[in-house]
């Protein structure tokens, strides 16, 4: 194949990615662009097979064979509460290729070493750290790993000898040289994540999102190859816009999240002391037949119990049945992955229409009878407004006191991801439903046909 017609389908490559992502937003073309991608990456694959000696076709083929098997079986097997680990994983090996590919460029004797370094620190990084938020979201981590004293003059000091190392490996140019570099990427991004907890973890999944995109963009330098470069610099401009709609979106600074973390489980003082009211679905059931305004609120609960369906029955019979509104609110970090909450109502056939931002509905709360909150906590916390230690402080949450009613819906009285407890359970306007989100909602459709 010649050296324009490879770059033509490359240029193809990139267009049809661009067009995936641009039509991944809307829910109706997002099934269309992922085939459209998908198409993209065969191609890819394809057309670089070309180009590449025949000797090393069959061993090409065992790599893409062992990479669909693993990328089967974890689509088939991986609960879609477990997708947030999942993508971290895939991200982290993104890095890890970056780092491979760049280590066989050293033989490579018209290579670019500026291109080889960035992409085995930023690669390194990349696959460290989503190793870290990997375990981290699987809650393999006691907390006391969480932080070392001196953290933060630690890892600065981390930080000094890893660009040192760089700057060694620029002028010595060897594979010794590029493995300590490697080394203290490694140590570096290790000390950086390992404290980062509650309300700031998607904010570093997204970051290192980023990274194992310019870690692609800088190996596709090195093996001249356009497809990665482009695709590459997509990824890592995606994932620095996503990082700062979440830091606007939480409130707070990229440096903030990364270096002067919170990670205190806080217990809010006379909490304990406290007595709640709690209602049977029965009793739900009942206040929303007779509410003309229900605003939905979906967290990482939901998502745990797989209660979307139940939810759009629900939705349903209140619309249908006794002519209420029903909307639901998503908060930017609902669940465990940004757009997790998007994906599961949209998987239950929930009408986009009837889906709304934080920003969009907070106003609405104030009108609202019923604030049905479901398997979620954090996003719901007021502590974020008043609680200067509380790992959420800062983050807007979901205003759902406002409304007449509150009910919460989980099973316990205990905290969500960022381990602070929620003032609301104990508002005089809550009833908590004690319970597994998704038998509940049952419980209650089946209530509210019969009624
Ligand atoms: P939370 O983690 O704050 O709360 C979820 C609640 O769901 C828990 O309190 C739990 O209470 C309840 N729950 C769990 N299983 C069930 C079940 N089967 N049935 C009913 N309830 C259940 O979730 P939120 O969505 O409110 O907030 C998200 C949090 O996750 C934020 O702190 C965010 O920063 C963080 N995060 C978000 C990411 C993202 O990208 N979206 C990524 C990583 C972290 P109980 O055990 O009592 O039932």
């Amino acid at each position: 194949m010649l050296n324009i017609e490879l770059f033509l389908i490359y240029l193809l490559v990139s267009i049809l990615f661009i067009v995936a992502i641009r039509g991944l937003s809307r829910p109706n073309t997002a099934l269309l662009s992922n085939r459209l991608g998908m198409t993209g990456m065969l191609l890819a694959i394809i057309s670089t097979m070309f180009v590449l000696p025949e000797q090393n076709h069959i061993l090409i083929l065992i790599a893409i064979f062992a990479g669909a098997l693993i990328g089967i079986m974890s689509a088939i097997k991986v609960k879609i509460t477990a997708l947030p680990q999942m993508v971290a994983v895939f991200n982290g090996l993104g890095g890890l290729s970056s780092t491979l590919v760049a280590f066989a460029q050293m033989k490579n004797m018209q290579t670019q070493y500026l291109d080889i370094s960035l992409s085995v620190a930023i690669g390194t990084i990349a696959f460290m750290g989503s190793m870290i938020a990997y375990l981290k979201l699987q809650g393999n981590f006691a907390k006391i790993l969480r932080k070392l004293p001196f953290h933060n003059v630690f890892n600065l000091a981390l930080f000094i000898i890893m660009i040192f190392s760089w700057g060694n490996f620029l002028v010595y140019s060897t594979i010794d040289s590029l493995f300590y570099l490697m080394c203290f990427a490694l140590l570096w991004s290790v000390a950086v994540t390992m404290p980062v907890g509650g309300a700031d973890m998607p904010i570093v999944v997204s970051v290192l999102n980023a990274c194992s995109g310019f870690a692609a963009t800088a190996v596709g330098f090195s093996v001249s190859n356009v497809a990665l470069i482009i695709t590459g610099a997509i990824v890592g401009a995606s994932g620095t816009i996503l990082t700062f709609i979440m830091t606007k979106a939480i409130n707070r600074s990229l440096l903030e999240v990364l270096f002067y973390n919170q990670t205190k489980d806080e217990v809010l003082k006379d909490i304990k002391d406290k007595t709640v009211r709690s209602a049977s679905p029965e009793d739900a059931a009942f206040i929303l037949e007779n509410s003309s305004k229900i605003i939905i609120v979906p967290g990482f609960g939901m998502a745990a119990s797989e209660a979307q369906f139940a939810l759009k029955n629900m939705a349903f019979v209140l619309k249908n049945k006794y002519g209420a509104s029903v909307k639901f609110a998503i908060h930017p970090v609902a669940g465990r992955m940004p757009g997790h909450m998007n994906v599961l109502l949209a998987e239950a056939g929930i009408d986009y229409e009837d889906v709304f931002e934080m920003d969009d509905i907070n106003p609405e709360f104030r009108t609202a009878d019923v604030a049905y909150v479901i398997g979620a906590n954090d996003i719901t916390n007021p502590a974020a407004k008043t609680l200067k230690t509380s790992p959420l402080y800062g983050m807007p949450v979901l205003d759902v006191y406002k409304a007449k009613t509150v009910f919460f819906v989980k099973r316990t009285l205990g905290t969500g991801y960022s381990k602070t407890d929620n003032p609301l359970f104990f508002a005089d306007n809550t009833m908590m439903i004690f319970g597994d989100a998704k038998k509940v909602t049952e419980n209650i459709v089946k209530d509210l046909e019969q009624g």
